[in-house]
């Protein structure tokens, strides 16, 4: 989806601005259109989805596998029998772009946020440089479209949580130098400088510093996420940025009403200055039956339980192994099933209100519980 800077430095200017929301277009307009497609041809991929989907530069904007990269042994070249991403299963899928998410939890702050920071960072260069006839790593729109002519994968990242710049500007602009193009203002907790959905406002949206983080973003050419960000965040961001923002992992309110989901009207002012919605996968999400479902402090508690037994601290196997252990409750009767249709009907809702340009996928793959039929990679070739 949207990461095509031609130049990360174009944004100080008109046309800088425009190529931007050009390249938004595209981007969301490639990764939705075989996704409208699917709706026409559910239940059996016609011979012309399958050509839309397979000559498309198909973008997911935001995919988990980053924190696999540090549990250890986990190679992207190599076919995994657990979680839903790898070199293998993305050609098989048709993915011809990835955002690879560069992730802490919100309470982790200050340098040790940093530290944590910086070694995903690395973590996902690294893996891309081993691989370098597979995968290549794109920081620009034409870097993109090079790495498709060269028939690889274009890795991209973005930052998921306002709390890993600690509060410091040079900070942000050393990530944007090491190749990151977006940020998530925060994530499910406030951080220092702007409220989150999921979180007791404290900041009244942004606060000053806020508003500065998202000019500085603005002229570094990062993209400005508010997926996660509570609504007053997410105006706050619309008035300020100059440039159009994303949602990289957000779903509608209106289907499923939970406050990481976008409302109807917040969608309209995000397209309406250019931005674009990237669909998130997560059936906390899509269902509002599973979600409420879900709620029932047992069953969260004796998940959160085998997901310790199975995995300690590794944060990789919890974000896999919690959707896998999430899986066997629904097949034993315990949760609701959702099925990847209800993917369709979030793009649907959003296309009809916005234009199918102004929508895009976002997965959440390996960091979210997927839906029966979108176990991995190769799902979304369905489309
Ligand atoms: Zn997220």
């Amino acid at each position: 989806m949207p990461f095509f800077f031609d130049s990360v430095y174009n944004l100080f200017s008109f046309s800088g601005g425009e190529m931007l929301r050009m390249a938004l277009l595209f981007g969301a307009c490639v990764s939705v259109a075989s996704c409208v497609v699917l709706a026409v041809f559910a239940d059996s991929v016609s011979e012309k989805a399958r050509q839309l989907h397979f000559s498309s530069i198909v973008v997911d904007t935001h995919d988990d596998t980053t924190q696999r990269f540090l549990d250890g042994d986990f190679d992207l070249g190599a076919r995994s029998s657990s979680g839903s991403i790898d070199i293998p299963r993305m050609k098989e899928g048709g993915l011809g772009a990835i955002y690879f998410s560069i992730w802490i939890p919100s309470k982790i702050t200050g340098p040790e946020a940093i530290k944590h920071a910086l070694d995903q960072i690395d973590a996902v260069r690294e893996q891309v440089r081993k691989r370098p006839k597979d995968i290549v790593l794109a920081t620009t729109a034409a870097e993109v479209r090079e790495a498709r002519k060269q028939g690889k994968i274009a890795a991209l990242m973005g930052v998921e949580g306002g709390h890993m710049i600690a509060s410091d500007l040079g900070v942000l602009r050393s990530y944007a130098a090491l190749g990151v193009r977006y940020m998530t203002l925060t994530h499910s907790g406030n951080d220092e400088w702007a409220d989150s959905s999921t979180d007791t406002a404290v900041h009244n949206g942004l606060t000053d510093f806020g508003k500065a983080v998202v000019r500085e973003m603005n002229k570094l050419g990062m993209m400005v996420d508010i997926s996660h960000v509570s609504d007053k965040t997410f105006y706050d961001a619309l008035a300020v940025s100059k440039a159009p923002l994303i949602a990289s992992h957000s779903s509608c309110r209106a289907i499923c009403n939970a406050p990481r989901n976008m409302t109807d009207q917040m969608i309209k002012d995000l397209a309406a200055k250019g931005g674009v919605i990237q669909i998130n996968y997560h059936i906390g999400f899509l269902s509002e039956e599973f979600m409420n479902a879900d709620k029932d402090p047992e069953i969260t508690k004796a998940i959160a339980a085998e997901v310790e037994k199975r995995c300690g601290g590794k944060e990789g196997c919890q974000l896999i192994e919690g959707d896998r252990i999430t899986r066997e409750y629904v097949q034993q009767g315990k949760l609701p099933r959702v099925d990847y249709t209800k993917i369709i009907e979030h793009i649907d809702h959003a296309v009809k209100l916005v234009g199918a340009e102004h929508v895009g996928l976002g997965s959440d793959f390996d960091g979210a519980n997927m839906p029966f039929g979108m176990e991995d990679r190769r799902s979304p070739s369905r489309f």
